[in-house]
């Protein structure tokens, strides 16, 4: 059996050893081959696929670690194959679907429909499991979430939620200052759940505890946690401080300001910030008054806001957000690129985010605008604006 053979010529490929003009990149199947200036390992041509990028940067596939929805589709729906299916035309070739808080029961429900719809890997950008954003969440750091809905962290009351997830729940969202939130954090990364620190009023020395214990990670730093204050740094200045956290980062330039994105950036550096989109359902549809978790909320422009005036999750996916680094606060796309691919890819420990050989066939190229034209998920071309190459 001959196995499937790309070549992708004369693009701006991005290496993890570095950036190379006119490079090639080979694919074997669902696997990349090879990265570099010629096609060491290939003596014929012949029998292969040839992509022409030229004018076109080369990067691997962006992984989106906090997605609620887009297009009108709703994980909180269940509809995470017609997630999946949007999302390559972003150059996003993984991600987690993520839920808001809601009535345990009814998440238990919807969980257990969504494993199920992950078991049977839809086409288009892959499923690599659930974010759980609530209910554990602090109710003085409720964002836009219904705070009837919100409650301490419980381990009898997590188990359900794990049971019907089916295995497939990757990462929660806690305030560790709630409950048993603490004290759960070891137990949940034994179970391969990465408890990650979000919606939470805990001090700095709260968060510091629960380092501790093994936090590592995150949930959108700056938004829907208290500000930086000299005297009692809070979950900005612990996830500053603590080179063990790996902080998200909404970039849609609204959630945060340029300059407090550069400021995270020299604090932590790229290695250690994962780009997100936070995109709500309503993401990619024209402005108007929609329904999200059962409020009301208004997308008008670039923010997507409740009536109380609170923004709503983003309206800009992970190549908007890849846009506002390289264009707004000015950081060169290799750098960049690092927060939307090889950081996410590290937290789940994916074999994907790089270009290099042995790694899933996880291509975008992106045109001179950072607008994706053409996207590969392990090995399949899913998306293609590219006529006549
Ligand atoms: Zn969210």
């Amino acid at each position: 059996m001959t196995e499937r053979l790309r070549v992708i010529i004369n693009g701006r490929v991005y290496t993890p050893e570095g950036v190379i003009e006119q490079g090639v990149v080979t694919v074997v199947g669902d696997k990349i081959a090879a990265a570099g200036e010629t096609t060491p390992l290939l003596p014929d041509l012949t029998a292969a696929k040839v992509i022409d990028a030229a004018g076109l940067h080369v990067l691997p596939g962006l992984i989106d670690l906090h997605i609620h929805g887009l297009g009108g589709f709703d994980a909180m729906q269940g509809q995470v194959a017609e997630m999946a299916a949007e999302l390559p035309r972003h150059g996003v070739t993984a991600f987690l679907p993520t839920t808001i808080a809601a009535p345990l029961a009814e998440l238990a429900e919807l969980l257990e429909g969504m494993a199920a719809t992950i078991a049977a890997r839809p086409p288009g950008a892959r499923i690599l499991g659930m974010h759980l954003e609530g209910p554990f969440l602090s109710p003085r750091q409720t964002g836009m979430m219904d705070a009837r809905f919100l409650r301490p962290f419980r381990w009898e009351e997590f188990e359900p939620l794990q049971a019907a997830s089916r295995g497939w729940l990757k990462m929660m969202t806690l305030a560790p200052e709630e409950g048993e939130a603490l004290s759960a954090i070891p137990r949940l990364l034994e179970q391969g759940v990465l408890p990650s620190i979000g919606h939470s009023d805990a001090t700095f020395e709260q968060v510091r505890a629960a380092v501790q214990q093994g936090l590592a990670h995150a949930t959108h730093i700056y938004n829907a946690m208290h500000g930086f204050h000299h005297r009692e740094p809070g979950v900005v200045g612990a996830v500053w401080y603590s080179d063990e956290v790996i902080a998200q980062v909404i970039a849609d330039g609204v959630h945060v300001h340029p300059a407090a994105l550069a400021l995270l950036l020299r604090l932590k550096t790229p290695e250690r910030v994962a780009l997100i989109s936070d995109a709500a359902p309503i993401a990619g549809l024209p402005p108007g008054e929609y329904t999200w978790g059962g409020k009301q909320v208004i997308l008008e422009g670039q923010t997507c806001r409740s009536l109380d005036g609170r923004l709503a999750g983003s309206v800009a996916l992970m190549d908007a957000g890849l846009r506002t680094l390289v264009q707004t606060v000015g950081l060169p796309l290799e750098r960049a690129l690092v927060m939307a691919t090889a950081v996410p890819a590290g937290v789940l420990s994916l074999n994907k985010g790089a270009l290099a050989p042995g790694r899933d066939a996880d291509i975008v190229l992106l045109d001179d605008a950072l607008q994706p034209q053409w996207t590969m998920i392990e090995g399949q071309v899913v998306y293609d604006a590219l006529p006549g190459r």
